[in-house]
């Protein structure tokens, strides 16, 4: 099959997560690949004039996102209806012979090549999750079920749910596998009552039932979809008494997720629930190199130190910076990117950061106002002079900061996260109940624009 054909595929797959199962089946699944003309036009037959402009409409930018993301740089698309496919192949010696139908094997194209266990790099903040995650590909329903694997945004959940995914396609390539997404999983199950057909009920049970191993990324979005949950509840549990593995991903753990039924989040609690942190700067350096290796890059270490010292949680924001050095120097005519162009790349994205409140400014912030010291905010002591600015601040960064609950007790010398519950339990209801509180609260907020970009 020819390269560009396989690499449509990977493109509808990646769709198929990004857009409702409904539109994917309807619009976008019909599309034909009529030909890849110049090595940069992809030409798309459309099934009618409405499948068209649905396309255009309401997913060019997903569509041309795709594109991007398989295809690289400089490749660009264009749709047909059936009147200008009609003119079209009266015009064109279509040189490549038309698509044939999506041949299948279930798993086929569901999880992406890169995301393999080779591709991902063991540092202490993942290594426990790795292992169970290889375990658990190795020895599916055997190990740890359920596996709930949870952690901050692009810390490597989906990377790792891929990289069991393609352990098992691959060496046993005879058992069922599904991976959705929680928003796929929630519209494939409301698509299945919303069509009122008893047989649509069956086959969505069909599909998610009838499995050797079930992942769902980002469960979090489950909470307040009650009827989804009682689905999922049932899923579960027939799978469960199967012995067939379940994996779950989510950005927080099961008790933090709101709403999240008590019987759905005990289930969890009977397999293995392990966290993933954010890499440490050796594992951060480490995981630049890969990918500049993976991806061709020519890139100096030095600027691979540089990007890793400036982001120390996100990895995708981290690759997102590489690959933005690369193609800077690139346009500069360079043949590895040195520390100037990465200066120069970055100096906006970088500068940007400093406006942004972070928790480190609210400690600040909290510290200079009841005159105390960090390390005495961060620290152990228990008297009420810091107690009570403590609680204050760990209340503002979750108010403020959009990280997760869990993340927080690291700034605070690695205090748990039921500690940090508490804090901004209590804060929250003085706030509500006190107005001494409400007002410290506000003078402290009126107090960052000062500090921020100090
Ligand atoms: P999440 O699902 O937790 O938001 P992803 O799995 O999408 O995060 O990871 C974001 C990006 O970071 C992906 O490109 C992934 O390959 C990469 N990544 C994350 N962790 C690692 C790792 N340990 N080694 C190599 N790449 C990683
Ligand atoms: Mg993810």
């Amino acid at each position: 099959m020819d390269e560009y054909v396989k690499n449509w595929e990977a493109v509808l797959n990646k769709l198929e997560m990004m857009v409702s199962a409904v539109s994917f089946d309807l619009w976008i699944k019909p599309l034909e690949l009529l030909e890849f003309k110049n090595g940069s036009t992809l030409v798309l037959g459309a099934s009618s004039t409405t499948a068209k402009n649905q396309i255009l409409k309401n997913h060019a930018d997903k569509l041309s996102e795709c594109i991007l993301d398989v295809f690289g740089e400089g490749v660009g698309y264009e749709i047909l209806d059936q009147n200008e496919k009609q003119e079209y192949l009266k015009d064109t010696v279509v040189v490549e012979p038309a698509v044939e139908a999506r041949e299948e094997h279930p798993n086929k194209g569901m999880f992406n090549s890169k995301y393999t266990f080779d591709n991902f790099v063991v540092g202490k903040s993942n290594q426990f999750v790795y292992a169970a995650a290889r375990a658990v590909a190795e020895h599916p329903g055997q190990k740890f079920n359920p596996l709930f694997i949870y952690g901050g945004v692009g810390l490597g959940k989906t990377h790792l749910l891929h990289a069991i995914g393609n352990y098992i396609h691959e060496h046993m390539p005879d058992l069922k596998i599904m991976y959705a997404t929680c928003e796929k999983f929630t519209n494939d199950y409301i698509e299945s009552l919303r069509s009122n057909k008893e047989n649509e009920t069956i086959e969505f049970r069909e599909k998610y039932r009838n499995l050797d191993v079930l992942m769902i990324d980002d469960i979090q979005f489950i909470s307040n979809k009650t009827s989804t949950q009682e689905e999922f509840f049932h899923t579960f549990n027939e799978l469960y008494q199967n012995n067939k593995q379940i994996i779950i991903s989510s950005d927080r753990p099961p008790k933090e997720i709101a709403t999240l039924e008590e019987r759905l989040s005990s289930r969890f609690t009977c397999g293995l629930i392990q966290d993933i942190q954010s890499p440490d700067f050796e594992t951060r350096v480490a995981i630049l190199r890969k990918k500049s290796q993976q991806e061709r890059y020519l890139i100096d270490d030095e600027v691979i130190e540089f990007i890793a010292e400036k982001v120390d949680t996100n990895i995708r924001e981290m690759e997102g910076l590489l690959a933005k050095v690369y193609f800077f120097a690139t346009l500069l005519g360079k043949k590895i990117a040195g520390i100037e162009e990465a200066k120069e790349a970055l100096k906006e994205t970088i500068e940007k950061k400093k406006e942004d409140l972070n928790p480190n400014i609210i400690i600040e912030c909290v510290c200079d106002y009841f005159n105390i010291s960090k390390a005495d905010i961060v620290g152990k002591k228990k008297s009420k002079e810091i107690v009570e600015p403590r609680m204050i601040a760990i209340y503002l960064i979750s108010e403020l900061i959009d990280i997760p609950l869990i993340s927080i007790g690291k700034y605070f010398g690695g205090r748990d996260h039921t500690t940090i519950i508490h804090a901004r339990d209590k804060i929250t209801d003085q706030v509500k109940n006190n107005i001494r509180m409400a007002n410290t609260v506000k003078d402290i907020e009126n107090m960052f624009s000062g500090y921020v970009n100090k």
